[in-house]
C-alpha cells in the first residue's frame, strides 16, 4: 500500500531515503527551512568569479564503500581530486597529514621511513596505554612537539575546549604516515563532483514521486498528514530542547576575492593559536580542471553554536553525551519518526558514511514495510 512520507531536511540523508522510498511507489515530500537543497554540502557558482564555491566549507568526497561510490556516480561525474593539505605553524609551511616530509622538515632531518618511525616512537609518551582524550592520543602517537605545532592550537580554535577535554576519536580521523604520501585521506575512492554537490542532491531528488519544498520549516501539525517522518534536523530540536541543548560548533566564513592564485592550494590550515581562523579554503583549487582569472577564498572561524546559528559539528563532550543518552531514550519512545544524519543522530559523520547509513536505513525501512512492522526511531548504533 502506498504511504506518505515527510523528509525534514534536503541533505544527503533525507534525499537518499526519499529516493529509495519513491522508487517503491511511495509518496514523498521533502522540506527544508533553507532556500536551497543539499544541506551543508550546498555548493554554487560564485557570481563575481564563476568559481564553484562550497558555501558551508570544504567538502571532499572520499570513501572505501563500493556501494556508496557506485551510488554517487549515478548522479555525478566525479573528477579526480586528491586533497593535499598544508599547515602553517610557527612561520613555516608543512605538509599534512603528518608524513615523512613533515617529520623531516620539522626535525631538520633526512630520515628514512624506519628512522622516522623510531624517531617518533622516541618522542611518543608510551606510558599512555589507552588514550582517552585528544591530548593523550596525540602525545601517545606523535609526541609533544608535533602535537603542539600542529594539533593543539588548531584544535583549541576548532572546538573551543582544551584538547585534554576532547575525545581521542577526533584525532583518529587523521593518519600519520612514514612515507611521502600527502593524501589527506586513506580511502580507495576520492573525487570532486564536476558540477558541484547541489547537482547531485538535485539528481537524487529528481523523481516524480518526490515533491521538494525549500524555504519551508517543519511544523508539528505536519506530522498528522504523513504516515512517517524522517528527521535530519538536530535531535534535540525535535523535542523542542526540553532537556536542554546539545553542544554544537558553528562556522563563520569571511569571503574575499583576489586576482590569480591566492595561496596555491585548496586548503591551508593555521596551527598557531594566535591566528584567529583555523583554515583558508581557495575554492578554485577544488576544481583543478577549470580555469578562472579571479579567485575566491574563505577564511574559516569556528565558534560555539548559538540557537539561531547553523550547527556543524556535534561537540560530544562528557556532558553532551550524558544529555544525548537522555534524548536517545526519549527518541526511542517517539512514534512515527526516524532520526537520521549528522544532526539527527548527533555524530561527526562524513558524506560517505551519511549516504551509506541512509541507504542502509532505506533497506531496513523497506523490510519493515514488507513485513508490516513499525518503523524504528534509529537504524544506526547511536554509540551511547
Ligand atoms: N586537526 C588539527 N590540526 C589540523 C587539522 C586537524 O588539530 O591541522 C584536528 C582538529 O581537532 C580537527 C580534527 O583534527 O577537528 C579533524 O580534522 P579534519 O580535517 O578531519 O576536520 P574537518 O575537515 O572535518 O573539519
Amino acid at each position: 500500500m502506498t504511504k506518505k512520507f515527510l523528509m525534514v531536511g534536503a541533505g544527503f540523508s533525507c534525499a537518499v531515503i526519499a529516493r529509495e522510498l519513491a522508487l517503491l511507489g511511495h509518496e514523498v515530500t521533502v522540506i527544508d527551512k533553507n532556500k536551497h537543497i543539499a544541506g551543508n554540502c550546498y555548493s554554487k557558482r560564485d557570481e563575481a568569479t564563476g568559481i564553484m564555491v562550497h558555501v558551508y566549507g570544504p567538502h571532499i568526497f572520499h570513501t572505501d564503500n563500493q556501494r556508496v561510490w557506485d551510488y554517487i556516480n549515478q548522479f555525478a561525474t566525479m573528477m579526480p581530486f586528491i586533497n593535499r593539505v598544508k599547515t602553517i605553524s610557527q612561520g613555516e609551511v608543512y605538509s599534512l597529514p603528518i608524513n615523512l616530509h613533515t617529520i623531516n622538515q620539522f626535525f631538520h632531518k633526512t630520515c628514512s621511513p624506519k628512522e622516522a618511525k623510531d624517531l617518533i616512537e622516541s618522542k611518543a609518551d608510551l606510558s599512555i596505554e589507552t588514550p582517552k582524550t585528544f591530548e593523550e592520543q596525540s602525545l601517545r602517537f606523535v609526541g609533544k612537539e608535533l602535537y603542539e605545532a600542529f594539533f593543539k592550537g588548531y584544535t583549541k580554535k576548532q572546538w573551543g575546549f582544551e584538547p585534554s577535554e576532547l575525545p581521542a576519536s577526533i584525532l583518529k580521523r587523521l593518519p600519520v604516515r612514514f612515507n611521502y604520501d600527502d593524501n589527506y585521506f586513506n580511502h580507495k575512492y576520492q573525487g570532486m563532483p564536476k558540477d558541484g554537490y547541489t547537482e547531485i542532491v538535485a539528481g537524487i531528488l529528481d523523481h516524480p514521486n518526490i515533491t521538494v519544498q525549500t524555504n519551508q520549516a517543519f511544523e508539528k501539525r505536519m506530522q498528522e498528514e504523513y504516515d512517517h517522518v524522517f528527521w535530519s534536523g538536530p535531535l534535540d530540536a525535535w523535542f523542542d530542547f526540553n532537556l536542554g541543548r546539545l553542544g554544537y560548533r558553528t562556522l563563520d566564513f569571511e569571503a574575499f576575492v583576489d586576482e590569480g592564485d591566492f595561496q596555491g592550494n585548496a586548503v591551508i590550515n593555521y596551527g598557531d593559536e594566535s591566528v584567529p581562523y583555523t583554515r583558508i579554503s581557495e575554492h578554485k583549487h577544488f576544481a583543478p580542471w577549470e580555469t578562472h582569472e579571479k579567485t575566491i577564498c574563505y577564511k574559516e572561524f569556528s565558534r560555539l553554536c548559538e540557537p539561531e546559528d547553523t550547527p556543524y559539528y556535534p561537540i560530544r563532550l562528557v556532558k553532551d553525551k550524558a544529555l544525548l543518552v537522555e534524548y536517545v531514550a526519549q527518541a526511542n519512545q517517539a512514534d512515527k519518526v526516524t532520526f537520521v544524519g549528522r544532526l539527527g543522530t548527533y555524530r561527526y559523520l562524513d558524506m560517505d558514511v551519511t549516504i551509506k547509513e541512509a541507504l542502509e536505513t532505506a533497506d531496513q525501512v523497506k523490510l519493515s514495510l514488507e513485513t508490516k512492522q513499525k518503523l524504528k526511531p534509529f537504524y544506526v548504533d547511536m554509540g551511547v
